[in-house]
């Protein structure tokens, strides 16, 4: 009797010991998020206005990992809220739908830097895929599958890793069909990639070849499910305007009383709706899969000031950093700073010109400096609007300017 009691409890033991490692093995794949402040708080470190797109993405980011974290089988059920997130009245087999988000704003204005800096604090894999190489299986250019590929290479092939990674999909809006009314301008192309797309975004296990390229008989699929990957699409929905106008104009009423003091009619953007997304051309499945959708505004000239300047990695920062290294202080005038800015606003690159304009300027002076750093007096650099000019002077800028 005593024996079998034993054998009994000692069963016991190991299974609570099972027990026990798989639930610390499920919370080392949690993944840790803050709250949706602590998030836009990243967010702000890198991403230089953007209030809005900010805020959204925050909240979206929050509920997705929530919904995901408690999918994992830490607490009870499947796409149960449970636990300290738990809701007294809410039933345990509410199914939380998942947040893609789109980001509609010009391009350079950060939408990419949001997704990147997102899956950075996340510490979850990140991958970039442009809609504009995607082709529907069969055609010559990327199959959709490839976008899977991407994210399971930047999880080390660990499968269950990438199935929460974040894929940011970039140029969706260039797969738009070209006409609102499908039935006049089919254009099949467009329309096609945009379902092969959706097969992605519904949540499926859809078989990757591991090394990419074409589906080939001979080579080994990895079946990776996309239920729990949050996707973000970008584009710069260019004419978008146009369909965001004429839906203002039609709620007449709300409209024309607002119109005086409120609505912003330099950035309509600011209004889009899943609407005016549909009436651009996106199929009404795709539209679907994007609950969340959110803009980003053109940057203006103190924008493209503080992002030279203020986020964890500024360009500035940057720079001053390599001399320092060399053991001599960059200054750079304020008035230089404004000289920068005025010519990145010239050609109207966002902030993506910074960089290249930057580099052109600083060329000489990184080439020259760390020769010469023992007579340099005070160890000191100043960089002035002069300089500038003079290193500027013999450069074709828009041929450099991406
Ligand atoms: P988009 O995806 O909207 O075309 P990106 O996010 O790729 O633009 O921006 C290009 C680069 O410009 C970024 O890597 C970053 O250095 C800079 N940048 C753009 N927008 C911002 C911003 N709002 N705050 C800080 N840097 C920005």
């Amino acid at each position: 009797m005593a024996r079998s009691f034993d054998n009994f409890f000692e069963k016991e033991m190991k299974e609570e010991l099972l027990r026990q490692k798989k639930l610390q093995a499920a919370k080392l794949r949690e993944v840790k998020i803050g709250t949706p402040k602590e998030i836009k708080t990243f967010l702000d470190l890198y991403v230089i206005g953007q209030e809005d797109a900010k805020k959204t993405l925050s909240v979206a980011v929050y509920n997705h990992y929530k919904r995901l974290n408690h999918n994992l089988g830490l607490g009870t059920g499947n796409s149960a809220i449970s636990g300290s997130v738990s809701n007294d009245d809410t039933p345990d087999d509410v199914e939380l739908d998942k947040s893609n988000i789109l980001l509609a704003g010009e391009t350079g204005t950060g939408k990419t830097l949001l997704a990147r800096t997102l899956a950075r604090m996340l510490n979850v894999p990140f991958a970039i895929a442009d809609a504009t190489v995607l082709t529907e299986a069969g055609y010559v250019g990327e199959d959709v599958e490839n976008v899977l590929v991407k994210l399971l290479q930047a999880a080390d092939y660990d499968v269950e890793m990438a199935e929460r990674g974040i894929v940011f999909i970039d140029e969706i809006d260039k797969i738009a069909r070209k006409s609102d009314n499908p039935s006049i301008t089919r254009d099949v192309s467009g329309e096609g990639v945009q379902q092969a797309l959706l097969k992605l975004l519904e949540g499926a296990a859809v078989n990757v070849p591991p090394k990419g390229g074409r589906k080939h008989p001979e080579q080994p699929f990895v079946s990776v499910n996309t239920k729990n990957i949050l996707f973000i699409a970008g584009g710069a929905f260019d004419g978008i305007d146009r369909h965001i106008a004429s839906r203002l104009n039609t709620h007449t009423i709300g409209f024309k009383s607002r119109r005086e003091n409120r609505i912003d009619e330099k950035n309509l953007v600011r209004y889009i709706s899943p609407q005016d997304v549909k009436k651009f051309g996106l199929i009404p499945e795709i539209v679907g899969r994007f609950p969340v959708i959110s803009y980003l505004l053109p940057l203006e000239k103190t924008d493209l000031l503080r992002i030279l300047t203020e986020p964890r990695n500024a360009l500035v920062k940057q720079y001053k950093k390599l001399f320092e290294l060399d053991g001599i202080t960059l200054n750079i005038k304020n008035e230089a700073l404004e000289f920068i800015v005025d010519k990145a606003m010239e050609y109207r690159t966002g902030a993506r010109g910074l960089r290249s304009i930057m580099e052109k300027i600083m060329r000489e002076m990184m080439f020259e400096i760390p020769s010469s750093k023992r007579s340099i007096d005070k160890k000191v650099v100043n960089l002035t609007v002069d300089y500038i000019k003079k290193q500027l002077k013999d450069t074709d800028l828009e041929l450099f300017v991406e």
